[in-house]
């Protein structure tokens, strides 16, 4: 079993309950970055243009006396010279797109700062540098050390992001089983024990007033709207990747092409938002001591779990076939037979062990039914849903 870590960066948001004055204060803020932003986008483009490449602090000397003339903390204007200049390094690394220019249609909405005072937050209030002390929504911070921060503008108010050095919250082991998961459109996901985790399908549900709004064209509660899909669709990631990480040591996941399937079923995959669990699972493995292993999706459909044969439906035409019989005898769902390969090449399990391994899966699997797991509250575990009550 892996050992959990002590201490890491992690990300605290509050909300903010900003006076009128600060609201302001931040809107009129926010307007004058946007030019700064766009200012150094554009700026590190031609400078790379003409093969000069300059550092954060070269960027910082070239605004040197705007922050008095703006009326702007340095360490905002500072933090978003650093957002472009970061992101243009993704850029040049490829490892994301290059940058846009921000603007009516793309607005900035945060303010970075590029430096945090040394104990910002006393009782209820957090000092932030221009604006004094902020008033914030009571909630429960960890102890550590703050890294920066980030003022955040969304449909629904001011949040503050800090970034922290904190012991991570632990989480209660309730048992040490070993998954291989399938991620999936009609099902969320699928388990190698024969399990279907449902969809709640936050985006179906809140599409009929999200198309009113938008029909009607009201802007800020189309955004409230989809704020309010987003939040819960993290919630659920939150709850399910917790609960997988409490009930297993060893974790694999099959990582599918997310970007060839995007091109195909558009709103579906960004509604099941895989990549996000994907990342929260990676993360929570690494503080709940369980070991998670990431597997190319790659013939774990056409595999049959027993023998090994590359038997099964492929393509994008054989996505209707849900359930098919391999030429050694063996019995598959389509989903449940991926998951189990995907546990089985992670855990790196040969063809001959694969039949038994299967078999003791398959049983258990029939004994407890293919049964739909609710996300639930923890600490309610799959194991307890299989038992009568
Ligand atoms: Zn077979």
């Amino acid at each position: 079993m892996a050992e959990p870590i002590l201490t890491q960066t992690i990300g605290v948001t509050l909300k903010l309950r900003p006076t009128c004055a600060q609201a302001a204060t931040m809107q009129r803020w926010l307007w004058h970055l946007t030019a700064v932003y766009n200012w150094a986008v554009k700026t590190i483009e031609r400078d790379a243009e003409r093969r000069v490449y300059r550092s954060t602090f070269d960027m910082y000397a070239l605004v040197n006396g705007h922050s008095r003339r703006l009326e702007i903390p340095r360490s905002a204007i500072r933090g978003t010279i650093g957002t472009a200049h970061n992101a243009w390094q993704r850029a040049f690394h490829r490892v994301s797109r290059r940058p846009k220019l921000k603007g009516r249609r793309r607005p900035l909405n945060s303010i970075a700062f590029s430096q945090a005072n040394k104990r910002p937050i006393r009782g209820r209030r957090i000092y932030l540098a221009g604006l004094g002390e902020v008033r914030f929504h009571e909630q429960a911070i960890p102890d550590g050390k703050i890294v920066c921060l980030r003022v955040v503008k969304r449909a629904s108010g001011w949040y503050v992001c800090l970034f922290m050095n904190a012991a991570p919250r632990t989480i209660p082991r309730v048992a040490a089983g070993q998954i291989g998961i399938d991620p999936g459109f009609s099902s969320l996901l699928t388990l190698s024990s024969g399990e279907l985790i449902e969809h709640p399908k936050e985006l179906k549900v809140a599409a009929l007033r999200l198309a009113q709004a938008q029909r009607g064209k009201r802007r800020r509660l189309t955004a409230r709207i989809q704020e309010r899909i987003a939040n819960r669709r993290k919630n659920r990631n939150h709850h399910l990747s917790r609960q997988l990480v409490a009930e297993n040591t060893f974790i694999a996941f099959s990582k599918d092409r997310i970007k060839a399937i995007e091109k195909r079923f558009g709103k579906s995959t960004a509604s099941a938002a895989h990549a996000q669990l994907r990342s929260q699972l990676r993360y929570k493995s690494l503080t709940g001591g369980t070991k998670f292993i990431e597997v190319p999706s790659r013939n774990s459909t056409r595999t049959c779990s027993a023998c090994g044969a590359l038997t099964g439906p492929t393509g994008w035409s054989g996505l209707t076939v849900r359930q098919w019989t391999c030429g050694c005898g063996a019995e598959h769902e389509r989903d449940v037979n991926a998951a189990r390969n995907t546990l089985f090449a992670a855990l790196g399990t040969s063809v001959e062990s694969r039949r038994e391994a299967a078999s003791g899966i398959a049983s258990k699997a029939t004994s407890r039914g293919s049964c739909l797991v609710a996300w639930g509250p923890l600490p309610c575990t799959t194991a307890d849903l299989s038992t009568p009550i």
